[in-house]
């Protein structure tokens, strides 16, 4: 099977350049102007941008919490995900315990999401206290594809401050990265707790129990840990611009500190909370200010942010409203579907990023940190083709309903997108074509990582 995409706007992380590229079974096999083949199928892409495959690196698909499940399993996540131009995702392999071997987990998350996945994926191995010891489990892990690691400050999961040194140590010598959600938990523990003292339990208060100062105290402790490890550090989901300064400024004095966004955190307001519809908006850490808003465009216009992901966690609104207090209310929005449009639309043409930018931190970037570029990430010939035809003039109102998640709602209901994904290629397969899902479960691979930061 060959396609050529013929006469659009090619962007890649370096450029923007006029030329159609030939794809040959899963691969990309040339990219120059004026190509011309008589057995091919060609899809005019006059007037509409060819961008790589999107990596959203950062997502929960199928994931347990308590009793319930997040509302998209690896199908209807990745599904939704071609539909939105993401080619790759990267979830976690998740032990149900310290006691839980790594390698069982590892196992077990590969089998989950190779059933079902239909577009690519690769996997962050969470590390739960006493993992961060077993080097020997880490560095099979590494040499199985997981190149990164994930740790967290907060919950009952977390890591002291003095086992993520050592773990960021440990992950040093083998290669990989660790990545972090950082919330300091004393903080966010004693904030719960006045919250609760003085009666103020309902998710109105969900942004004041996880409180700015609580990730900027985590990120200050943590960019002085990797300094003195000298060791690169990966923030995921950062929201507040206490937080952005202070990797912005790491990275100005050098330290291979890198940091991730979501479109919610640039995008929507704590004033949600005062909403009726406060719980569908909840996600650790919170929505922040329109501040906070700013600083991020900022500090990701600047190219001190690598990446912006989606932290996808879905749950219908039924599940959403199911709790009682802000503690006890499923976390996560859905957002895989939305990434590149909203980006595009808040990001490029309100004047944040150019179009290589948008390019690097929604695919080179994250093919790069994690391992999977050049294959990923890139439209070269040798490299996968993963592929999105992108039509800038197509305009909508967002509306969950033409939209593919179990989910059933849009934390970005009404938005406006000018420019719309009208095409996904899969290794070569159109996967999604005008509004149509065109994949099947099964058709993603996993891509393991190879180490090169
Ligand atoms: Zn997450």
């Amino acid at each position: 099977m060959a396609w050529l995409i013929k006469g659009g706007w090619v962007v890649t992380a370096e450029r923007v350049e006029q030329a159609d590229l030939l794809i040959e079974g899963e691969r990309i096999v040339a990219r120059k102007p004026g190509l011309a083949t008589s057995s091919a199928d060609v899809l005019d892409a006059r007037g509409k941008y060819v961008l790589p495959g999107v990596i959203d690196a950062h997502v929960h698909y199928q994931m347990p919490i308590g009793n319930l499940w997040t509302a998209d399993d690896f199908y209807t996540g990745t599904a939704a995900a071609a539909c939105g131009g993401v080619t790759t995702v990267i979830d976690y392999a998740e032990p149900l315990g310290s006691g839980d071997r790594l390698e069982e987990a590892i196992e077990r998350r590969l089998e989950e999401a190779g059933e079902k996945a239909a577009v690519d994926f690769s996997l962050h191995l969470v590390l739960l206290p006493g993992h961060e010891e077993d080097t020997k489990a880490l560095q099979a892990a590494v040499e199985r594809g997981l190149v990164s690691f994930k740790i967290f400050t907060t919950y009952n999961q977390r890591l002291s401050y003095t086992a993520i040194k050592k773990c960021i140590q440990a992950s040093q010598e083998i290669g990989a990265l660790v990545t972090v959600h950082a919330e300091d938990h004393e903080l966010v523990m004693s904030a719960r707790e006045k919250l609760k003292a003085g009666g103020r339990t309902s998710v109105r208060y969900h942004a004041l129990s996880r409180p700015h100062e609580a990730e900027v105290e985590a990120v200050r402790r943590l960019i002085d840990i990797a300094k003195e490890c000298q060791a690169p550090l990966y923030f995921v989901h950062i929201s507040t611009a206490g937080a952005a300064e202070l990797i912005a400024s790491a990275r100005r004095a050098g330290l291979q500190v890198f940091g991730e966004t979501c479109p919610h955190y640039l995008l929507l307001t704590d004033k949600v909370y005062n909403t009726e519809d406060a719980p569908l908006y909840l996600m650790c850490p919170p929505l922040r200010t329109r501040e906070d808003n700013l600083k991020l465009w900022e500090v990701l216009s600047e190219g001190y942010f690598q990446v912006v992901a989606t932290d996808h966690c879905s749950y219908t609104p039924e599940q959403k409203l199911s709790g009682t207090a802000f503690w006890d209310t499923p976390a996560g929005v859905p957002g895989t579907e939305t990434l590149l449009p909203l980006l595009y639309s808040y990001g490029v043409r309100e004047g944040w990023l150019s179009l290589p930018q948008l390019v690097q931190v929604l695919s080179t970037n994250p093919a790069r940190l994690f391992g999977l570029y050049p294959r990923k990430g890139e439209l070269n010939p040798g490299s996968d083709a993963d592929i999105v035809i992108f039509d800038p003039r197509k305009e909508i109102k967002l509306s969950a309903e033409a939209l593919h998640s179990a989910a059933r709602y849009t934390p970005f209901e009404g938005y406006t997108l000018k420019g719309y994904p009208e095409a996904t290629f899969l290794r070569g397969q159109l996967v999604y074509y005008q509004g149509r899902f065109l994949g099947r479960p099964g058709q993603g691979r996993f891509i393991p990582g190879k180490l090169q930061i």
